[in-house]
């Protein structure tokens, strides 16, 4: 498997730090608005090379932050007059149920900056008594760029250059650092703001720290892949590297991947603009699996433009793969042979072939719209192939590769059947019954009944409890 890698600006085959395993982190979004679309690309694009990574029987650790303290959320919160984590906790709620829409799995772990603050001033200490930190008189830390020689490692900016350019942009209130290269560790508080004691000031974390110590904390020292915008490369995925290597001595993360940015009808997405466009307001006039299927559509690292005509024409292609699935499960439904006849086996193993194909193009570093151009040749080949003469198992079989290929997409091809809560109440009260009776295979039929359909039934000193898986 090939993974471009921005550090090397090429094309690795990816070897993990442990076999078998892949410690992942996703910078995510800070919380103070509900997500657009920009934010949408990077959790869909990362969310698919998990699956697949997944999907190759990785057992991927998978970590994505809120960044919940930020100028950003403290002056929406003193425009409504409440709290700053009462902001932050309603938009990662609101956050989440975008994630779910757009099928990105939860993470598995999902850290809070403001409940980290501990491990951030430990490291802003290691990294003040190795010398690359320097606490200032009014407590504000910063990190002395120019002790970490590797500086502008992932950027490839040369220190030089970087230099020429800050002493144009200084600011005369940051003259007390040593260098205009410098960034901010800690800073202190400012009035009616959120702040942690610490032993130079109370005060909050400055951003790129954030990110170095999750990093640290759920994954360890040494990660496989770390992940984002390309807008994060620099100073942000810069900054996280010069701490994270000069506290812990090792090298931060082997891969670095970046999705390239989204444009709206060919123009940047911008506030002035006025063409910011939610997920939520997207999921108004579409499914978000539309969306998903126009963001998969290209590779990650092309820039996207979005537009009306293109979700049209996605929400279109999209329907082609679940019709087919459609119609393979009511083939399979209807179908009045049962077994595989002799040709039906050959065509089964040449259906694999497109199995290949897709494997061959998200091996290449992630080429998703290749993978779906192979996902919508089988869609072809079932619709030539899989007729009404075709045995059960035929059809089965078509449909087996179909949901498989579009699960690592995260595409549903087959909509799980919905089942009511009062039917569920009648099966519940129907399997009781059966026990009474003492007719428990009828019991345990309705208990894997209602499992084949996602309902988990708990026997409790209470009575039956049941949830959704
Ligand atoms: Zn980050």
């Amino acid at each position: 498997m090939k993974i471009f890698n921005t550090l090397t600006r090429q094309k690795e085959e990816f070897v993990p730090l442990e076999e078998g395993k892949v410690k992942m982190y996703v910078c995510g979004p800070t919380v103070y608005n509900l997500i657009h679309i920009g934010n949408a690309r990077p959790m869909i694009i990362f969310d698919t090379v998990r699956r697949y990574l997944e999907y190759k029987g990785y057992e991927v650790n998978y970590v994505s932050n809120f960044t919940d303290v930020d100028d950003k959320i403290i002056k929406k919160a003193i425009e409504e007059g409440v709290s700053a984590e009462e902001i932050s906790q309603r938009y990662i709620e609101e956050c989440k149920k975008d994630m779910a829409g757009m099928n990105v799995k939860p993470a598995t772990t999902h850290p809070q900056a403001t409940q980290e603050i501990d491990g951030m001033i430990s490291m802003i200490q290691t990294l003040v008594d190795k010398g690359y930190a320097y606490a200032v008189a009014d407590g504000t830390v910063y990190f002395r760029v120019k002790k970490f020689k590797e500086y502008g490692k992932l950027s490839h900016k040369n220190l030089d250059d970087l230099q020429s350019g800050f002493r144009a942009l200084q600011v005369s209130g940051e003259d007390q650092k040593e260098d205009p290269l410098d960034f901010v560790l800690w800073k202190p508080k400012k009035e009616g703001e959120p702040y942690w004691t610490s032993p130079w000031c109370d005060g909050r974390p400055g951003w790129h720290i954030e990110c170095s110590v999750m990093s640290k904390k759920y994954l360890g020292d040494e990660i496989d892949i770390h992940a984002g915008g390309e807008d994060l490369i620099f100073p942000h995925h810069e900054n996280e590297i010069a701490q994270s290597e000069c506290c812990n001595d090792k090298i931060f993360a082997r891969y670095w991947m970046h999705n390239a940015f989204l444009n709206i009808d060919n123009r940047k997405m911008s506030k002035s603009l006025g063409n910011f466009r939610t997920v939520r307001e997207i999921s108004e006039q579409y499914d978000l699996q539309v969306l998903r299927f126009f963001m998969l559509n290209a590779h990650y690292r092309s820039p996207l433009n979005f537009s009306a005509d293109l979700m049209e024409s996605s929400k279109n292609a999209l329907e082609r793969i679940t019709e087919a699935a459609g119609r393979l499960k009511d083939r399979k439904e209807k179908a009045s042979a049962v077994e595989l006849t002799e040709a039906e086996k050959k065509l089964l193993a040449e259906a694999e072939g497109y199995v290949k194909k897709f494997e061959e193009a998200m091996e290449d570093d992630f080429n998703t719209a290749d993978a779906l151009a192979a996902v919508f040749e089988l869609v072809k080949f079932a619709n030539t192939n899989v007729t009404e003469e075709s045995s059960a198992a035929f059809a089965e079989g078509i449909l087996e590769i179909l949901v498989k290929l579009c699960d690592v997409l995260g595409l549903v091809a087959v909509k799980k059947e919905e089942i009511l809560d009062k039917e569920i109440e009648d099966l519940i009260a129907e399997r009781q019954e059966a026990r009474k009776a003492k007719n428990f295979a009828r019991a345990d039929e309705i208990r894997d009944e209602l499992l084949a359909k996602g309902i988990i039934l708990k026997d409790t000193r209470e009575g039956v409890k049941w949830k959704r898986a």
